[in-house]
Formats: structure tokens, sequence, C-alpha cells
């Protein structure tokens, strides 16, 4: 038995961020990984433990011991360990954060526990002892009898408390405790059987060895069907997966299909589930019950063994990229554990970022295609609408003529379309047109956005609500303007044009309860004709056979943010909603309306030209010295004390220029700013930018977080590409 243990205590506290060494009590059987309370000062704190020794670093007299084990078993694997080491220096994070990633939040925090029912088995050997005039007893006998001599409590407990003590008492009932699984609702379909085209085949074969691989596929090109069959064949080999999808795909239909072909052997981890139902899951897989995890990014973590396969689907997802405390990216996550394990990693997309693209270009991943749909039908053509032009024409509404006949023709014909808008809410803003007054949150540097449905203004950051502006607060005027067109708005009017259609809206408002979601998509699947007018929640993994138009109502709206991938989001987001027209018999069609028709986003994306927009991109970004060919890193501080975080953001900036001497043009750009959004929930940020040529990338990160760490008291984060500059 070793005598002494090595503890991270679970704290969030950079103090606290190093090992700590504590005597294991003799008779405690502690393992590597277990969760334990140790005395700490005066207190008692729960801590992992990462090592067990025969000997101390420290003055073993000084030492104290560990109190008392949290689980008996350990809760933390020993490749979780490892990644942990990884983390801590790829994505500078203190060792307690990142080991919270790993177990269920509810657990850490003694919130959920196994849930049990009690089961009453029959003796039938003293079943003689029953009396004659007890009915009730005799009762609960005949119902065991019945059904195969076992019963919950719930079934007999019709009969009384007393009648079924009695029987066990005189031992004619046996008592049992059982646990019970809290299971997620999936939706049960049959197990769909297709024969793989050759595309497939070819896929299938060559994803084999230890490394990744890119598969890029056209929309409805079959990748789902690939993914299962890799699957099939790890655990045929007795090894276990983890497939990633991204929240807003983690459709019932995706779910349905791995539960119907793989069954129990299924386990999901996503944000819709309960905390009982987040924890058994867990342990389903922990227990190695479920050899398949499938769910969004926290997914990544699952404490399942002995993988086989690891698979990413819609790779170029920002949601992969965790961007609020821990900071990490899950394809760091996933190309770990794949190389720990010895096995296949496989990146998915019909638009791979343009990063992912470039490593298959230069090698490093390898590029497996699917060029065509798997049903053999033509992608749907995207007919461009220029809405300058329709103004030009006398339509200053929010649909082009073009968009409504289409509609028309759809409802005619009793099938199905999707408007796409992404924004939600009413109108994005009020504003006063005569003063020029603008509704912001008290505590957010942010435009409130208008929702007529409950008449109030909202903030869209931290979600505080405020009454509607019917008069100017500033100057008294009742000339008020709403801003840009959201969800809610595109469905009121199209309420106006299409009075008896069923229209329905799918965004975080009409999802916010549990199982909504479903319920939307299984009301659109039955309803016919119908339009469903959704964010991008709607945009993918969708498979519905009556779609046969797309309308994209504002395609401009994500490309003029200040920031160097929103062409490539662009792009990403035509191609994906396009992709839900046209899947079945039905021959589809995509209306785009765009302020902007001339911009080379639109001519790569309605030809379905991802190598054309590839290149043009590249090209861009290698000349403008924008990642992938370089990094950024913004190193952003946030603090109550607007004053503090300034001085703090002063200090680091002058000590960060001195590195200009060390590095020379390694350093591409270094500036320190407000942040975008300079206030979020009345918390001040400032930010220092950088950009590195790639060379001396890692070097000069190192030097960063060792400088900024030194003088930060408050929160700092560092953000590698961030996705999100607000
Ligand atoms: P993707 O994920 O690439 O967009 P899906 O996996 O959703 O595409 O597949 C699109 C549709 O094609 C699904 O309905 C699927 O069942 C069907 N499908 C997949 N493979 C085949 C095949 N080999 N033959 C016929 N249909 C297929
Ligand atoms: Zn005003
Ligand atoms: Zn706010």
């Amino acid at each position: 038995m070793a005598k002494f243990a090595k503890v991270i205590i679970d704290q969030d506290a950079k103090a606290l961020d190093k090992v700590f060494e504590y005597i294991v009590p003799q008779e405690m059987s502690i393992e590597v990984g277990m969760r334990v309370y140790v005395p700490f000062g005066k207190r008692v704190l729960q801590g992992f433990v990462v090592g067990l020794s025969d000997s101390c670093d420290y003055d073993e007299s000084k030492l104290k011991a560990i109190i008392s084990m949290i689980e008996d078993f350990s809760a933390i694997k020993k490749e979780m360990l490892e990644l942990m080491k990884f983390m801590a220096k790829k994505n500078h994070l203190k060792l307690a954060s990142i080991l919270r990633l790993f177990i269920p939040a509810e657990m850490r925090e003694g919130k959920v526990k196994e849930l049990f029912e009690t089961i009453y088995l029959l003796n039938e050997e003293n079943v003689e002892k029953l009396q004659k005039n007890a009915k009730k007893q005799q009762e609960i006998v005949e119902y065991l009898k019945i059904h195969n001599s076992r019963a919950s409590s719930n079934e007999i407990s019709q009969y009384g408390y007393g009648a079924i003590k009695a029987l066990c008492d005189k031992g004619i009932l046996q008592k049992e405790k059982r646990e019970i699984k809290r299971t997620p609702f999936v939706l049960s379909i049959d197990a769909k059987k297709v024969k793989l085209n050759y595309g497939q085949e070819n896929a299938i074969k060559t994803i084999k060895e230890d490394k990744t691989y890119l598969l890029h596929g056209v929309t409805g090109s079959g990748k789902t069907e690939v993914y299962m069959h890799l699957i099939e064949r790890a655990l045929s080999e007795g090894k276990n997966a983890i497939m990633l999808v991204p929240e807003i795909s983690l459709t019932p239909q995706i779910m349905s299909n791995f539960k119907a072909r793989f069954g129990n052997n299924v386990a999901l981890l996503h944000s819709g589930l309960s905390a009982g139902e987040r924890f058994d899951e867990w342990k389903r897989i922990f227990s190695g019950q479920a050899r398949i995890a499938i769910g969004a990014r926290s997914a990544i973590f699952a404490p399942i063994e002995n993988l086989g396969m690891i698979i990413i689907d819609e790779e170029h997802e920002q949601s992969y990229i965790s961007e609020s405390n821990p900071r990490f990216d899950t394809h760091d996550i996933a190309e770990f554990r794949a190389r720990f394990n010895h096995c296949p990693l496989v990146l998915g997309s019909a638009t791979p970022s343009i990063e992912s693209y470039e490593k298959a270009k230069q090698g490093i991943y390898q590029l497996i295609e699917l060029a065509t749909r798997a049903n053999g039908k033509e992608l749907p053509k995207i007919q461009i609408i220029d809405m300058m032009n329709e103004i030009r024409t006398g339509n200053s509404g929010i649909f082009s003529n073009q968009l409504l006949a289409d509609l028309a023709n759809v409802i005619n014909n009793k099938k199905q379309a999707m408007i796409f808008i992404n924004r939600r809410g009413y109108s994005s803003f009020m504003r006063c047109r005569d003063c020029g007054y603008i509704a912001k949150c008290m505590d957010c540097d942010v435009s409130l956005v208008y929702h007529r449905e409950d008449n109030r203004l909202k903030c869209h950051y931290c979600g505080k609500q405020y009454k509607v502006l019917t008069k100017c607060p500033k100057c008294g005027s009742e000339n008020i303007k709403n801003g840009a067109v959201g969800t809610e708005q595109v469905v009121a009017k199209l309420k106006e044009y299409f009075p008896d259609v069923k229209i329905l809206r799918m965004d975080n408002d009409t999802t916010s309860t549990k199982n909504a979601h479903q319920k939307i998509l299984s009301e659109f699947k039955n309803t016919l004709p119908c339009i469903l007018v959704g964010t991008q929640m709607i945009a993918k993994g969708h498979d519905f056979e009556n779609v046969v138009l797309v309308g994209i109502v504002d395609a401009d709206q994500s490309l003029y943010h200040a920031d160097y991938r929103s062409t490539e989001r662009t792009f990403q987001l035509i191609t994906q909603v396009s992709g839900r027209a046209g899947r079945s018999e039905n021959e589809g069609k995509v209306v785009l309306q765009t302020y902007s028709p001339r911009h080379y986003v639109y001519k790569f994306a309605s030809n379905y030209d991802f190598k054309g927009f590839f290149r043009k991109e590249e090209n861009i970004r290698q000349t403008a010295q924008f990642p992938p060919f370089t990094r950024i890193l913004r190193v952003l501080f946030v603090d109550h004390d607007e004053n503090y975080v300034r001085e703090l953001l002063k200090i680091c900036y002058t000590e960060l220029e001195g590195l200009k001497e060390k590095y020379g043009d390694d350093i591409i750009y270094l500036d320190a700013m407000k942040s975008p959004i300079k206030r979020i929930q009345d918390k001040y940020r400032y930010q220092i930018m950088m950009r590195f040529k790639l060379a001396k990338a890692d070097m000069i990160e190192e030097d960063v977080f060792n400088i900024v760490d030194k003088n930060a008291k408050t929160s700092v984060f560092f953000e590698v590409n961030p996705q999100n500059l607000s």
C-alpha cells in the first residue's frame, strides 16, 4: 500500500493550482483517480488523487492525512489524467478546472445520486404462513404469483403498507433494492438498412489507421451511414466509440437513428438532459454498459476506455470551441484521445473549416470525399435575389417577389418550406428617429432586442428584460424605429400573406422547455403544407422529405462582422441551410436574398464550389496574414472595477511590448483596447490583441502567459484564434 497521495484540490483558485501531498491512512484503499476529502488549513475540501507513492517530497511530519473517499471508485481514469497534463500545457488552464470537465457537475456538487426502487420478491417456502383472514395480504400474494413472483413497491402500494410490512415480517416477501436508470427520451424508429454506395464503401475501407481523416461529403451524401459503419466495426473489434455532433444538430432524428442501430449501447450526453439522466448516462459509459457516447462538445470527455473510433460531425461548427472558461478546442482533445488510443479520428463536414482543409492540403489530415448525394439527387438550385433591385422596383418588404411566388407554389402543392433568418426576436433594436437614442441594457453595452410576443425588450447577453419603448426617454418623441428583422417578424409577416397555412417557429425562445425541439419538428413533419421559420437551429442535420423550398431572408447578416472568419461562416451557413431542400423524390430550390449579390461568397456558394471558395479564401488569409497562416491571441481582462482593468491592461501591454525586441517581425500585431462590447453583466472588458507568425507562436504564447499571469489578479482569459470577438 502506498503511503502518500498526490492530491489536486478541487478549487478554482490560482494559489491552489498545484499538487499537494497527503498521508494515506493505512486502512484506506486509495487508488489514483479517486475523489477524496482532505483537510486544508482549517477547512475540509474535496480533491482528486493524481498519484501515489511510498515517499514524499515534503517534511513527512508536517503532512496531514486524507479524511475519507467521496466515492469508492476512481472517477478519473488514467487516460484522463494524461489529458489533464496535455490541456494544462496546451490551453494554460488550472488543473482543477480541467478535472471538473471529466465528471458530471452535479456529481461533484453532491447533488445527484443513483435512483433506487424497492422490489418485493415472493418467497414460496413461507407462503404457508399466510393467515386465512388477511384479505389484503392474500391479494398481494396472488398478484405476485401471476407476475413472476416479483413486483415494485409502486405496483403493490395500493394494498396498503401495513399488509406489505406484515408479509415481510413473516418472510413471505423479501425486499430488494434495485437501481433505476434514468434514460433520455428518444423517439423509437426502425433501423434503416441501406446498401452502401462506392464512395461510402471506400471511405469505410480507408478509415482504419491511427490518424486523422477529413471526410468532406456534400449535404445528403450519407456521412451518417459511414459513421454508423465505422462505429459498428469498432464495436465488433471489441472497442468503443465517441461521436460528437453540434448541440443544435443533436436532432431527434440522429438520436433515433443511433438508438435504432445500437440500442442500449448508446449513451447520450447533451444539455437537454436532466441532472439525473446525465449522471446515469455518464455512469453507464463509465461502467462499460454503454460503449458509444454520442453528444455535444462535452462528450469528448466521456469516460470511455479502449476507444476504437472518434468522430466529429460538422467539424467546422463554432460550438466545438469552448469560449467560456475553461477555454479549449474540441479538435485538440479528440486528437489527443485518438492518438492515446491509437485509433482513427474522423472529421466530417460538407463545409470543412478553412483550417482543417488546409491541414488536409498539407497532408496532416487524409482527405476523403463524397461528392454526390446518396440518393443520386442533384443539390438544389440556388437562386440569388438582389434586394436592392426589389427596392428599386417598389418592393420594400422583407420578402422578394420571387420568394413569395415560390412559397405560394409550395403551398398549392401541399409541400413544405423552411425560412432561415439568423436573428431571433422581432427586431434587432429600437431607436428614436429624432434624437438617435437607442435602448440599451443597463448591465451590458449592447442594444436591446424587441420581442413582440411578450412585448418586451430583451438583452441577449444577460437575459435582462425591459419595458417596451413607446416614447423616447430622452426627447419624448414617439417616432420610434425598429431595427433589422428577426424570426418573430418573419412569422408575423408570413401570416399576413398566407393566413391559412401552418407556420412554425424554431429559435432559442421557442425551444427553451424540455423536448420543445422535438415537438416542433414532429409537428412540422406531420403537417402539409407547412412553413418552418428558424435560426441556425434549422440549418443542420434535418432530413425532411417534403421540404422543397428553402428561403434565406438575410444572407448578408453574418457577412459584415469584423471577424476574419465571417465570409467562411456565411459560406457554411448557406451550404448547410440549402442542404435541407430536395432530399427525397421532390426536387428542391433555394432562394437567397442579399443586398450584395456580387460578393464572391455568393458566387461560390450558389455553385456549391467549396474548393473554389477555399482557394480564394486561402489566398486572402495568406496575403492578409490571418489564421491558419498566423495565430491570433486575445488576452481578455474582465472585472467590475474599470480602473483596475485599465491599469492592469497598461502594465501588461508595456511589458508585452518588450517582446517585440525579442521576436522582431514574428510578432505581426500587438495592441491594447476596449473590447467591442465593453461591458457585459456589469463587468468591464478590455483586451490585448496579438498576431504571430506560426514558426515561433508557441514560444511567444508561453512568454505572454507568463507575463500576464505574473501581473493579473483578476479574471483573465486567453483565446487562441477566437471565434467570437464580442
Ligand atoms: P449527410 O449527413 O451526409 O448530410 P445523411 O447521412 O443524412 O447525409 O444521408 C442522407 C440520406 O441518404 C438519409 O436519408 C440516408 O438514410 C440516405 N442514405 C445514406 N446512404 C445511402 C445509400 N447508400 N443509399 C441510399 N440512401 C442512403
Ligand atoms: Zn429621442
Ligand atoms: Zn444585459
